[in-house]
């Protein structure tokens, strides 16, 4: 009866530490795997340049990146949204948002992760995973796996991309 006992436990265990691990792997995989979604926003380029600024235009459209440590929101800490500078779309919550010392702002997740299409960026030299809006297809920056948990994650996104709309304009309250 002992052995059964131990066997049972022992079975258990196993079957626990194999979940966890599973899960573990999926949330990473879920997170970093491609996805593409059509863009609902669709303009020419030369409509976006009339809208947008320079930076916003060279960042947003033709995939540039700002220099680190000069954006708008890189040590910007107050409670609210980040949404596409483009298109509007919500995309990161301040409370996802941390001091990663990179120079841009960084997130741990995105609000939702239909509002990101996931790209693999092969560009200069590098592998590296692109993020874009799924609404309109603005550039927003890169996600790495060098982040702070739960997720592990590190959005590195360009200022520029984003929009931050402070928490009482959004509840109407004062
Ligand atoms: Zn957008």
């Amino acid at each position: 009866m002992k052995t059964i006992l131990s066997l049972f436990i022992l079975f258990s265990i196993n079957l626990y530490s194999n979940y966890s691990a599973m899960a573990q792997d999926d949330i990473r995989s879920k997170k970093l795997k491609e996805q593409h979604v059509v863009p609902k926003v669709v303009k020419l380029a030369e409509e976006w340049k009339k809208e947008l600024s320079p930076m916003q235009c060279e960042v947003t459209r033709n995939k540039g990146t700002e220099r680190p440590f000069t954006g708008q929101y890189f040590d910007f800490y107050e409670k609210g949204n980040y949404h596409c500078a483009n298109c509007g779309a919500l995309l990161f919550s301040s409370e996802s948002k941390f001091k990663s010392g990179c120079g841009w702002p960084s997130f741990n997740d995105v609000v939702n992760l239909k509002s990101i299409n996931i790209v693999t960026d092969k560009s200069l030299g590098m592998v590296r995973t692109e993020i874009t809006c799924a609404n309109c297809e603005a550039h927003l920056g890169h996600v790495f796996e060098d982040g702070p948990p739960p997720s592990g994650l590190r959005y590195c996104i360009n200022s520029v991309s984003l929009k931050f709309v402070p928490k009482q304009e959004q509840t109407g309250k004062p």
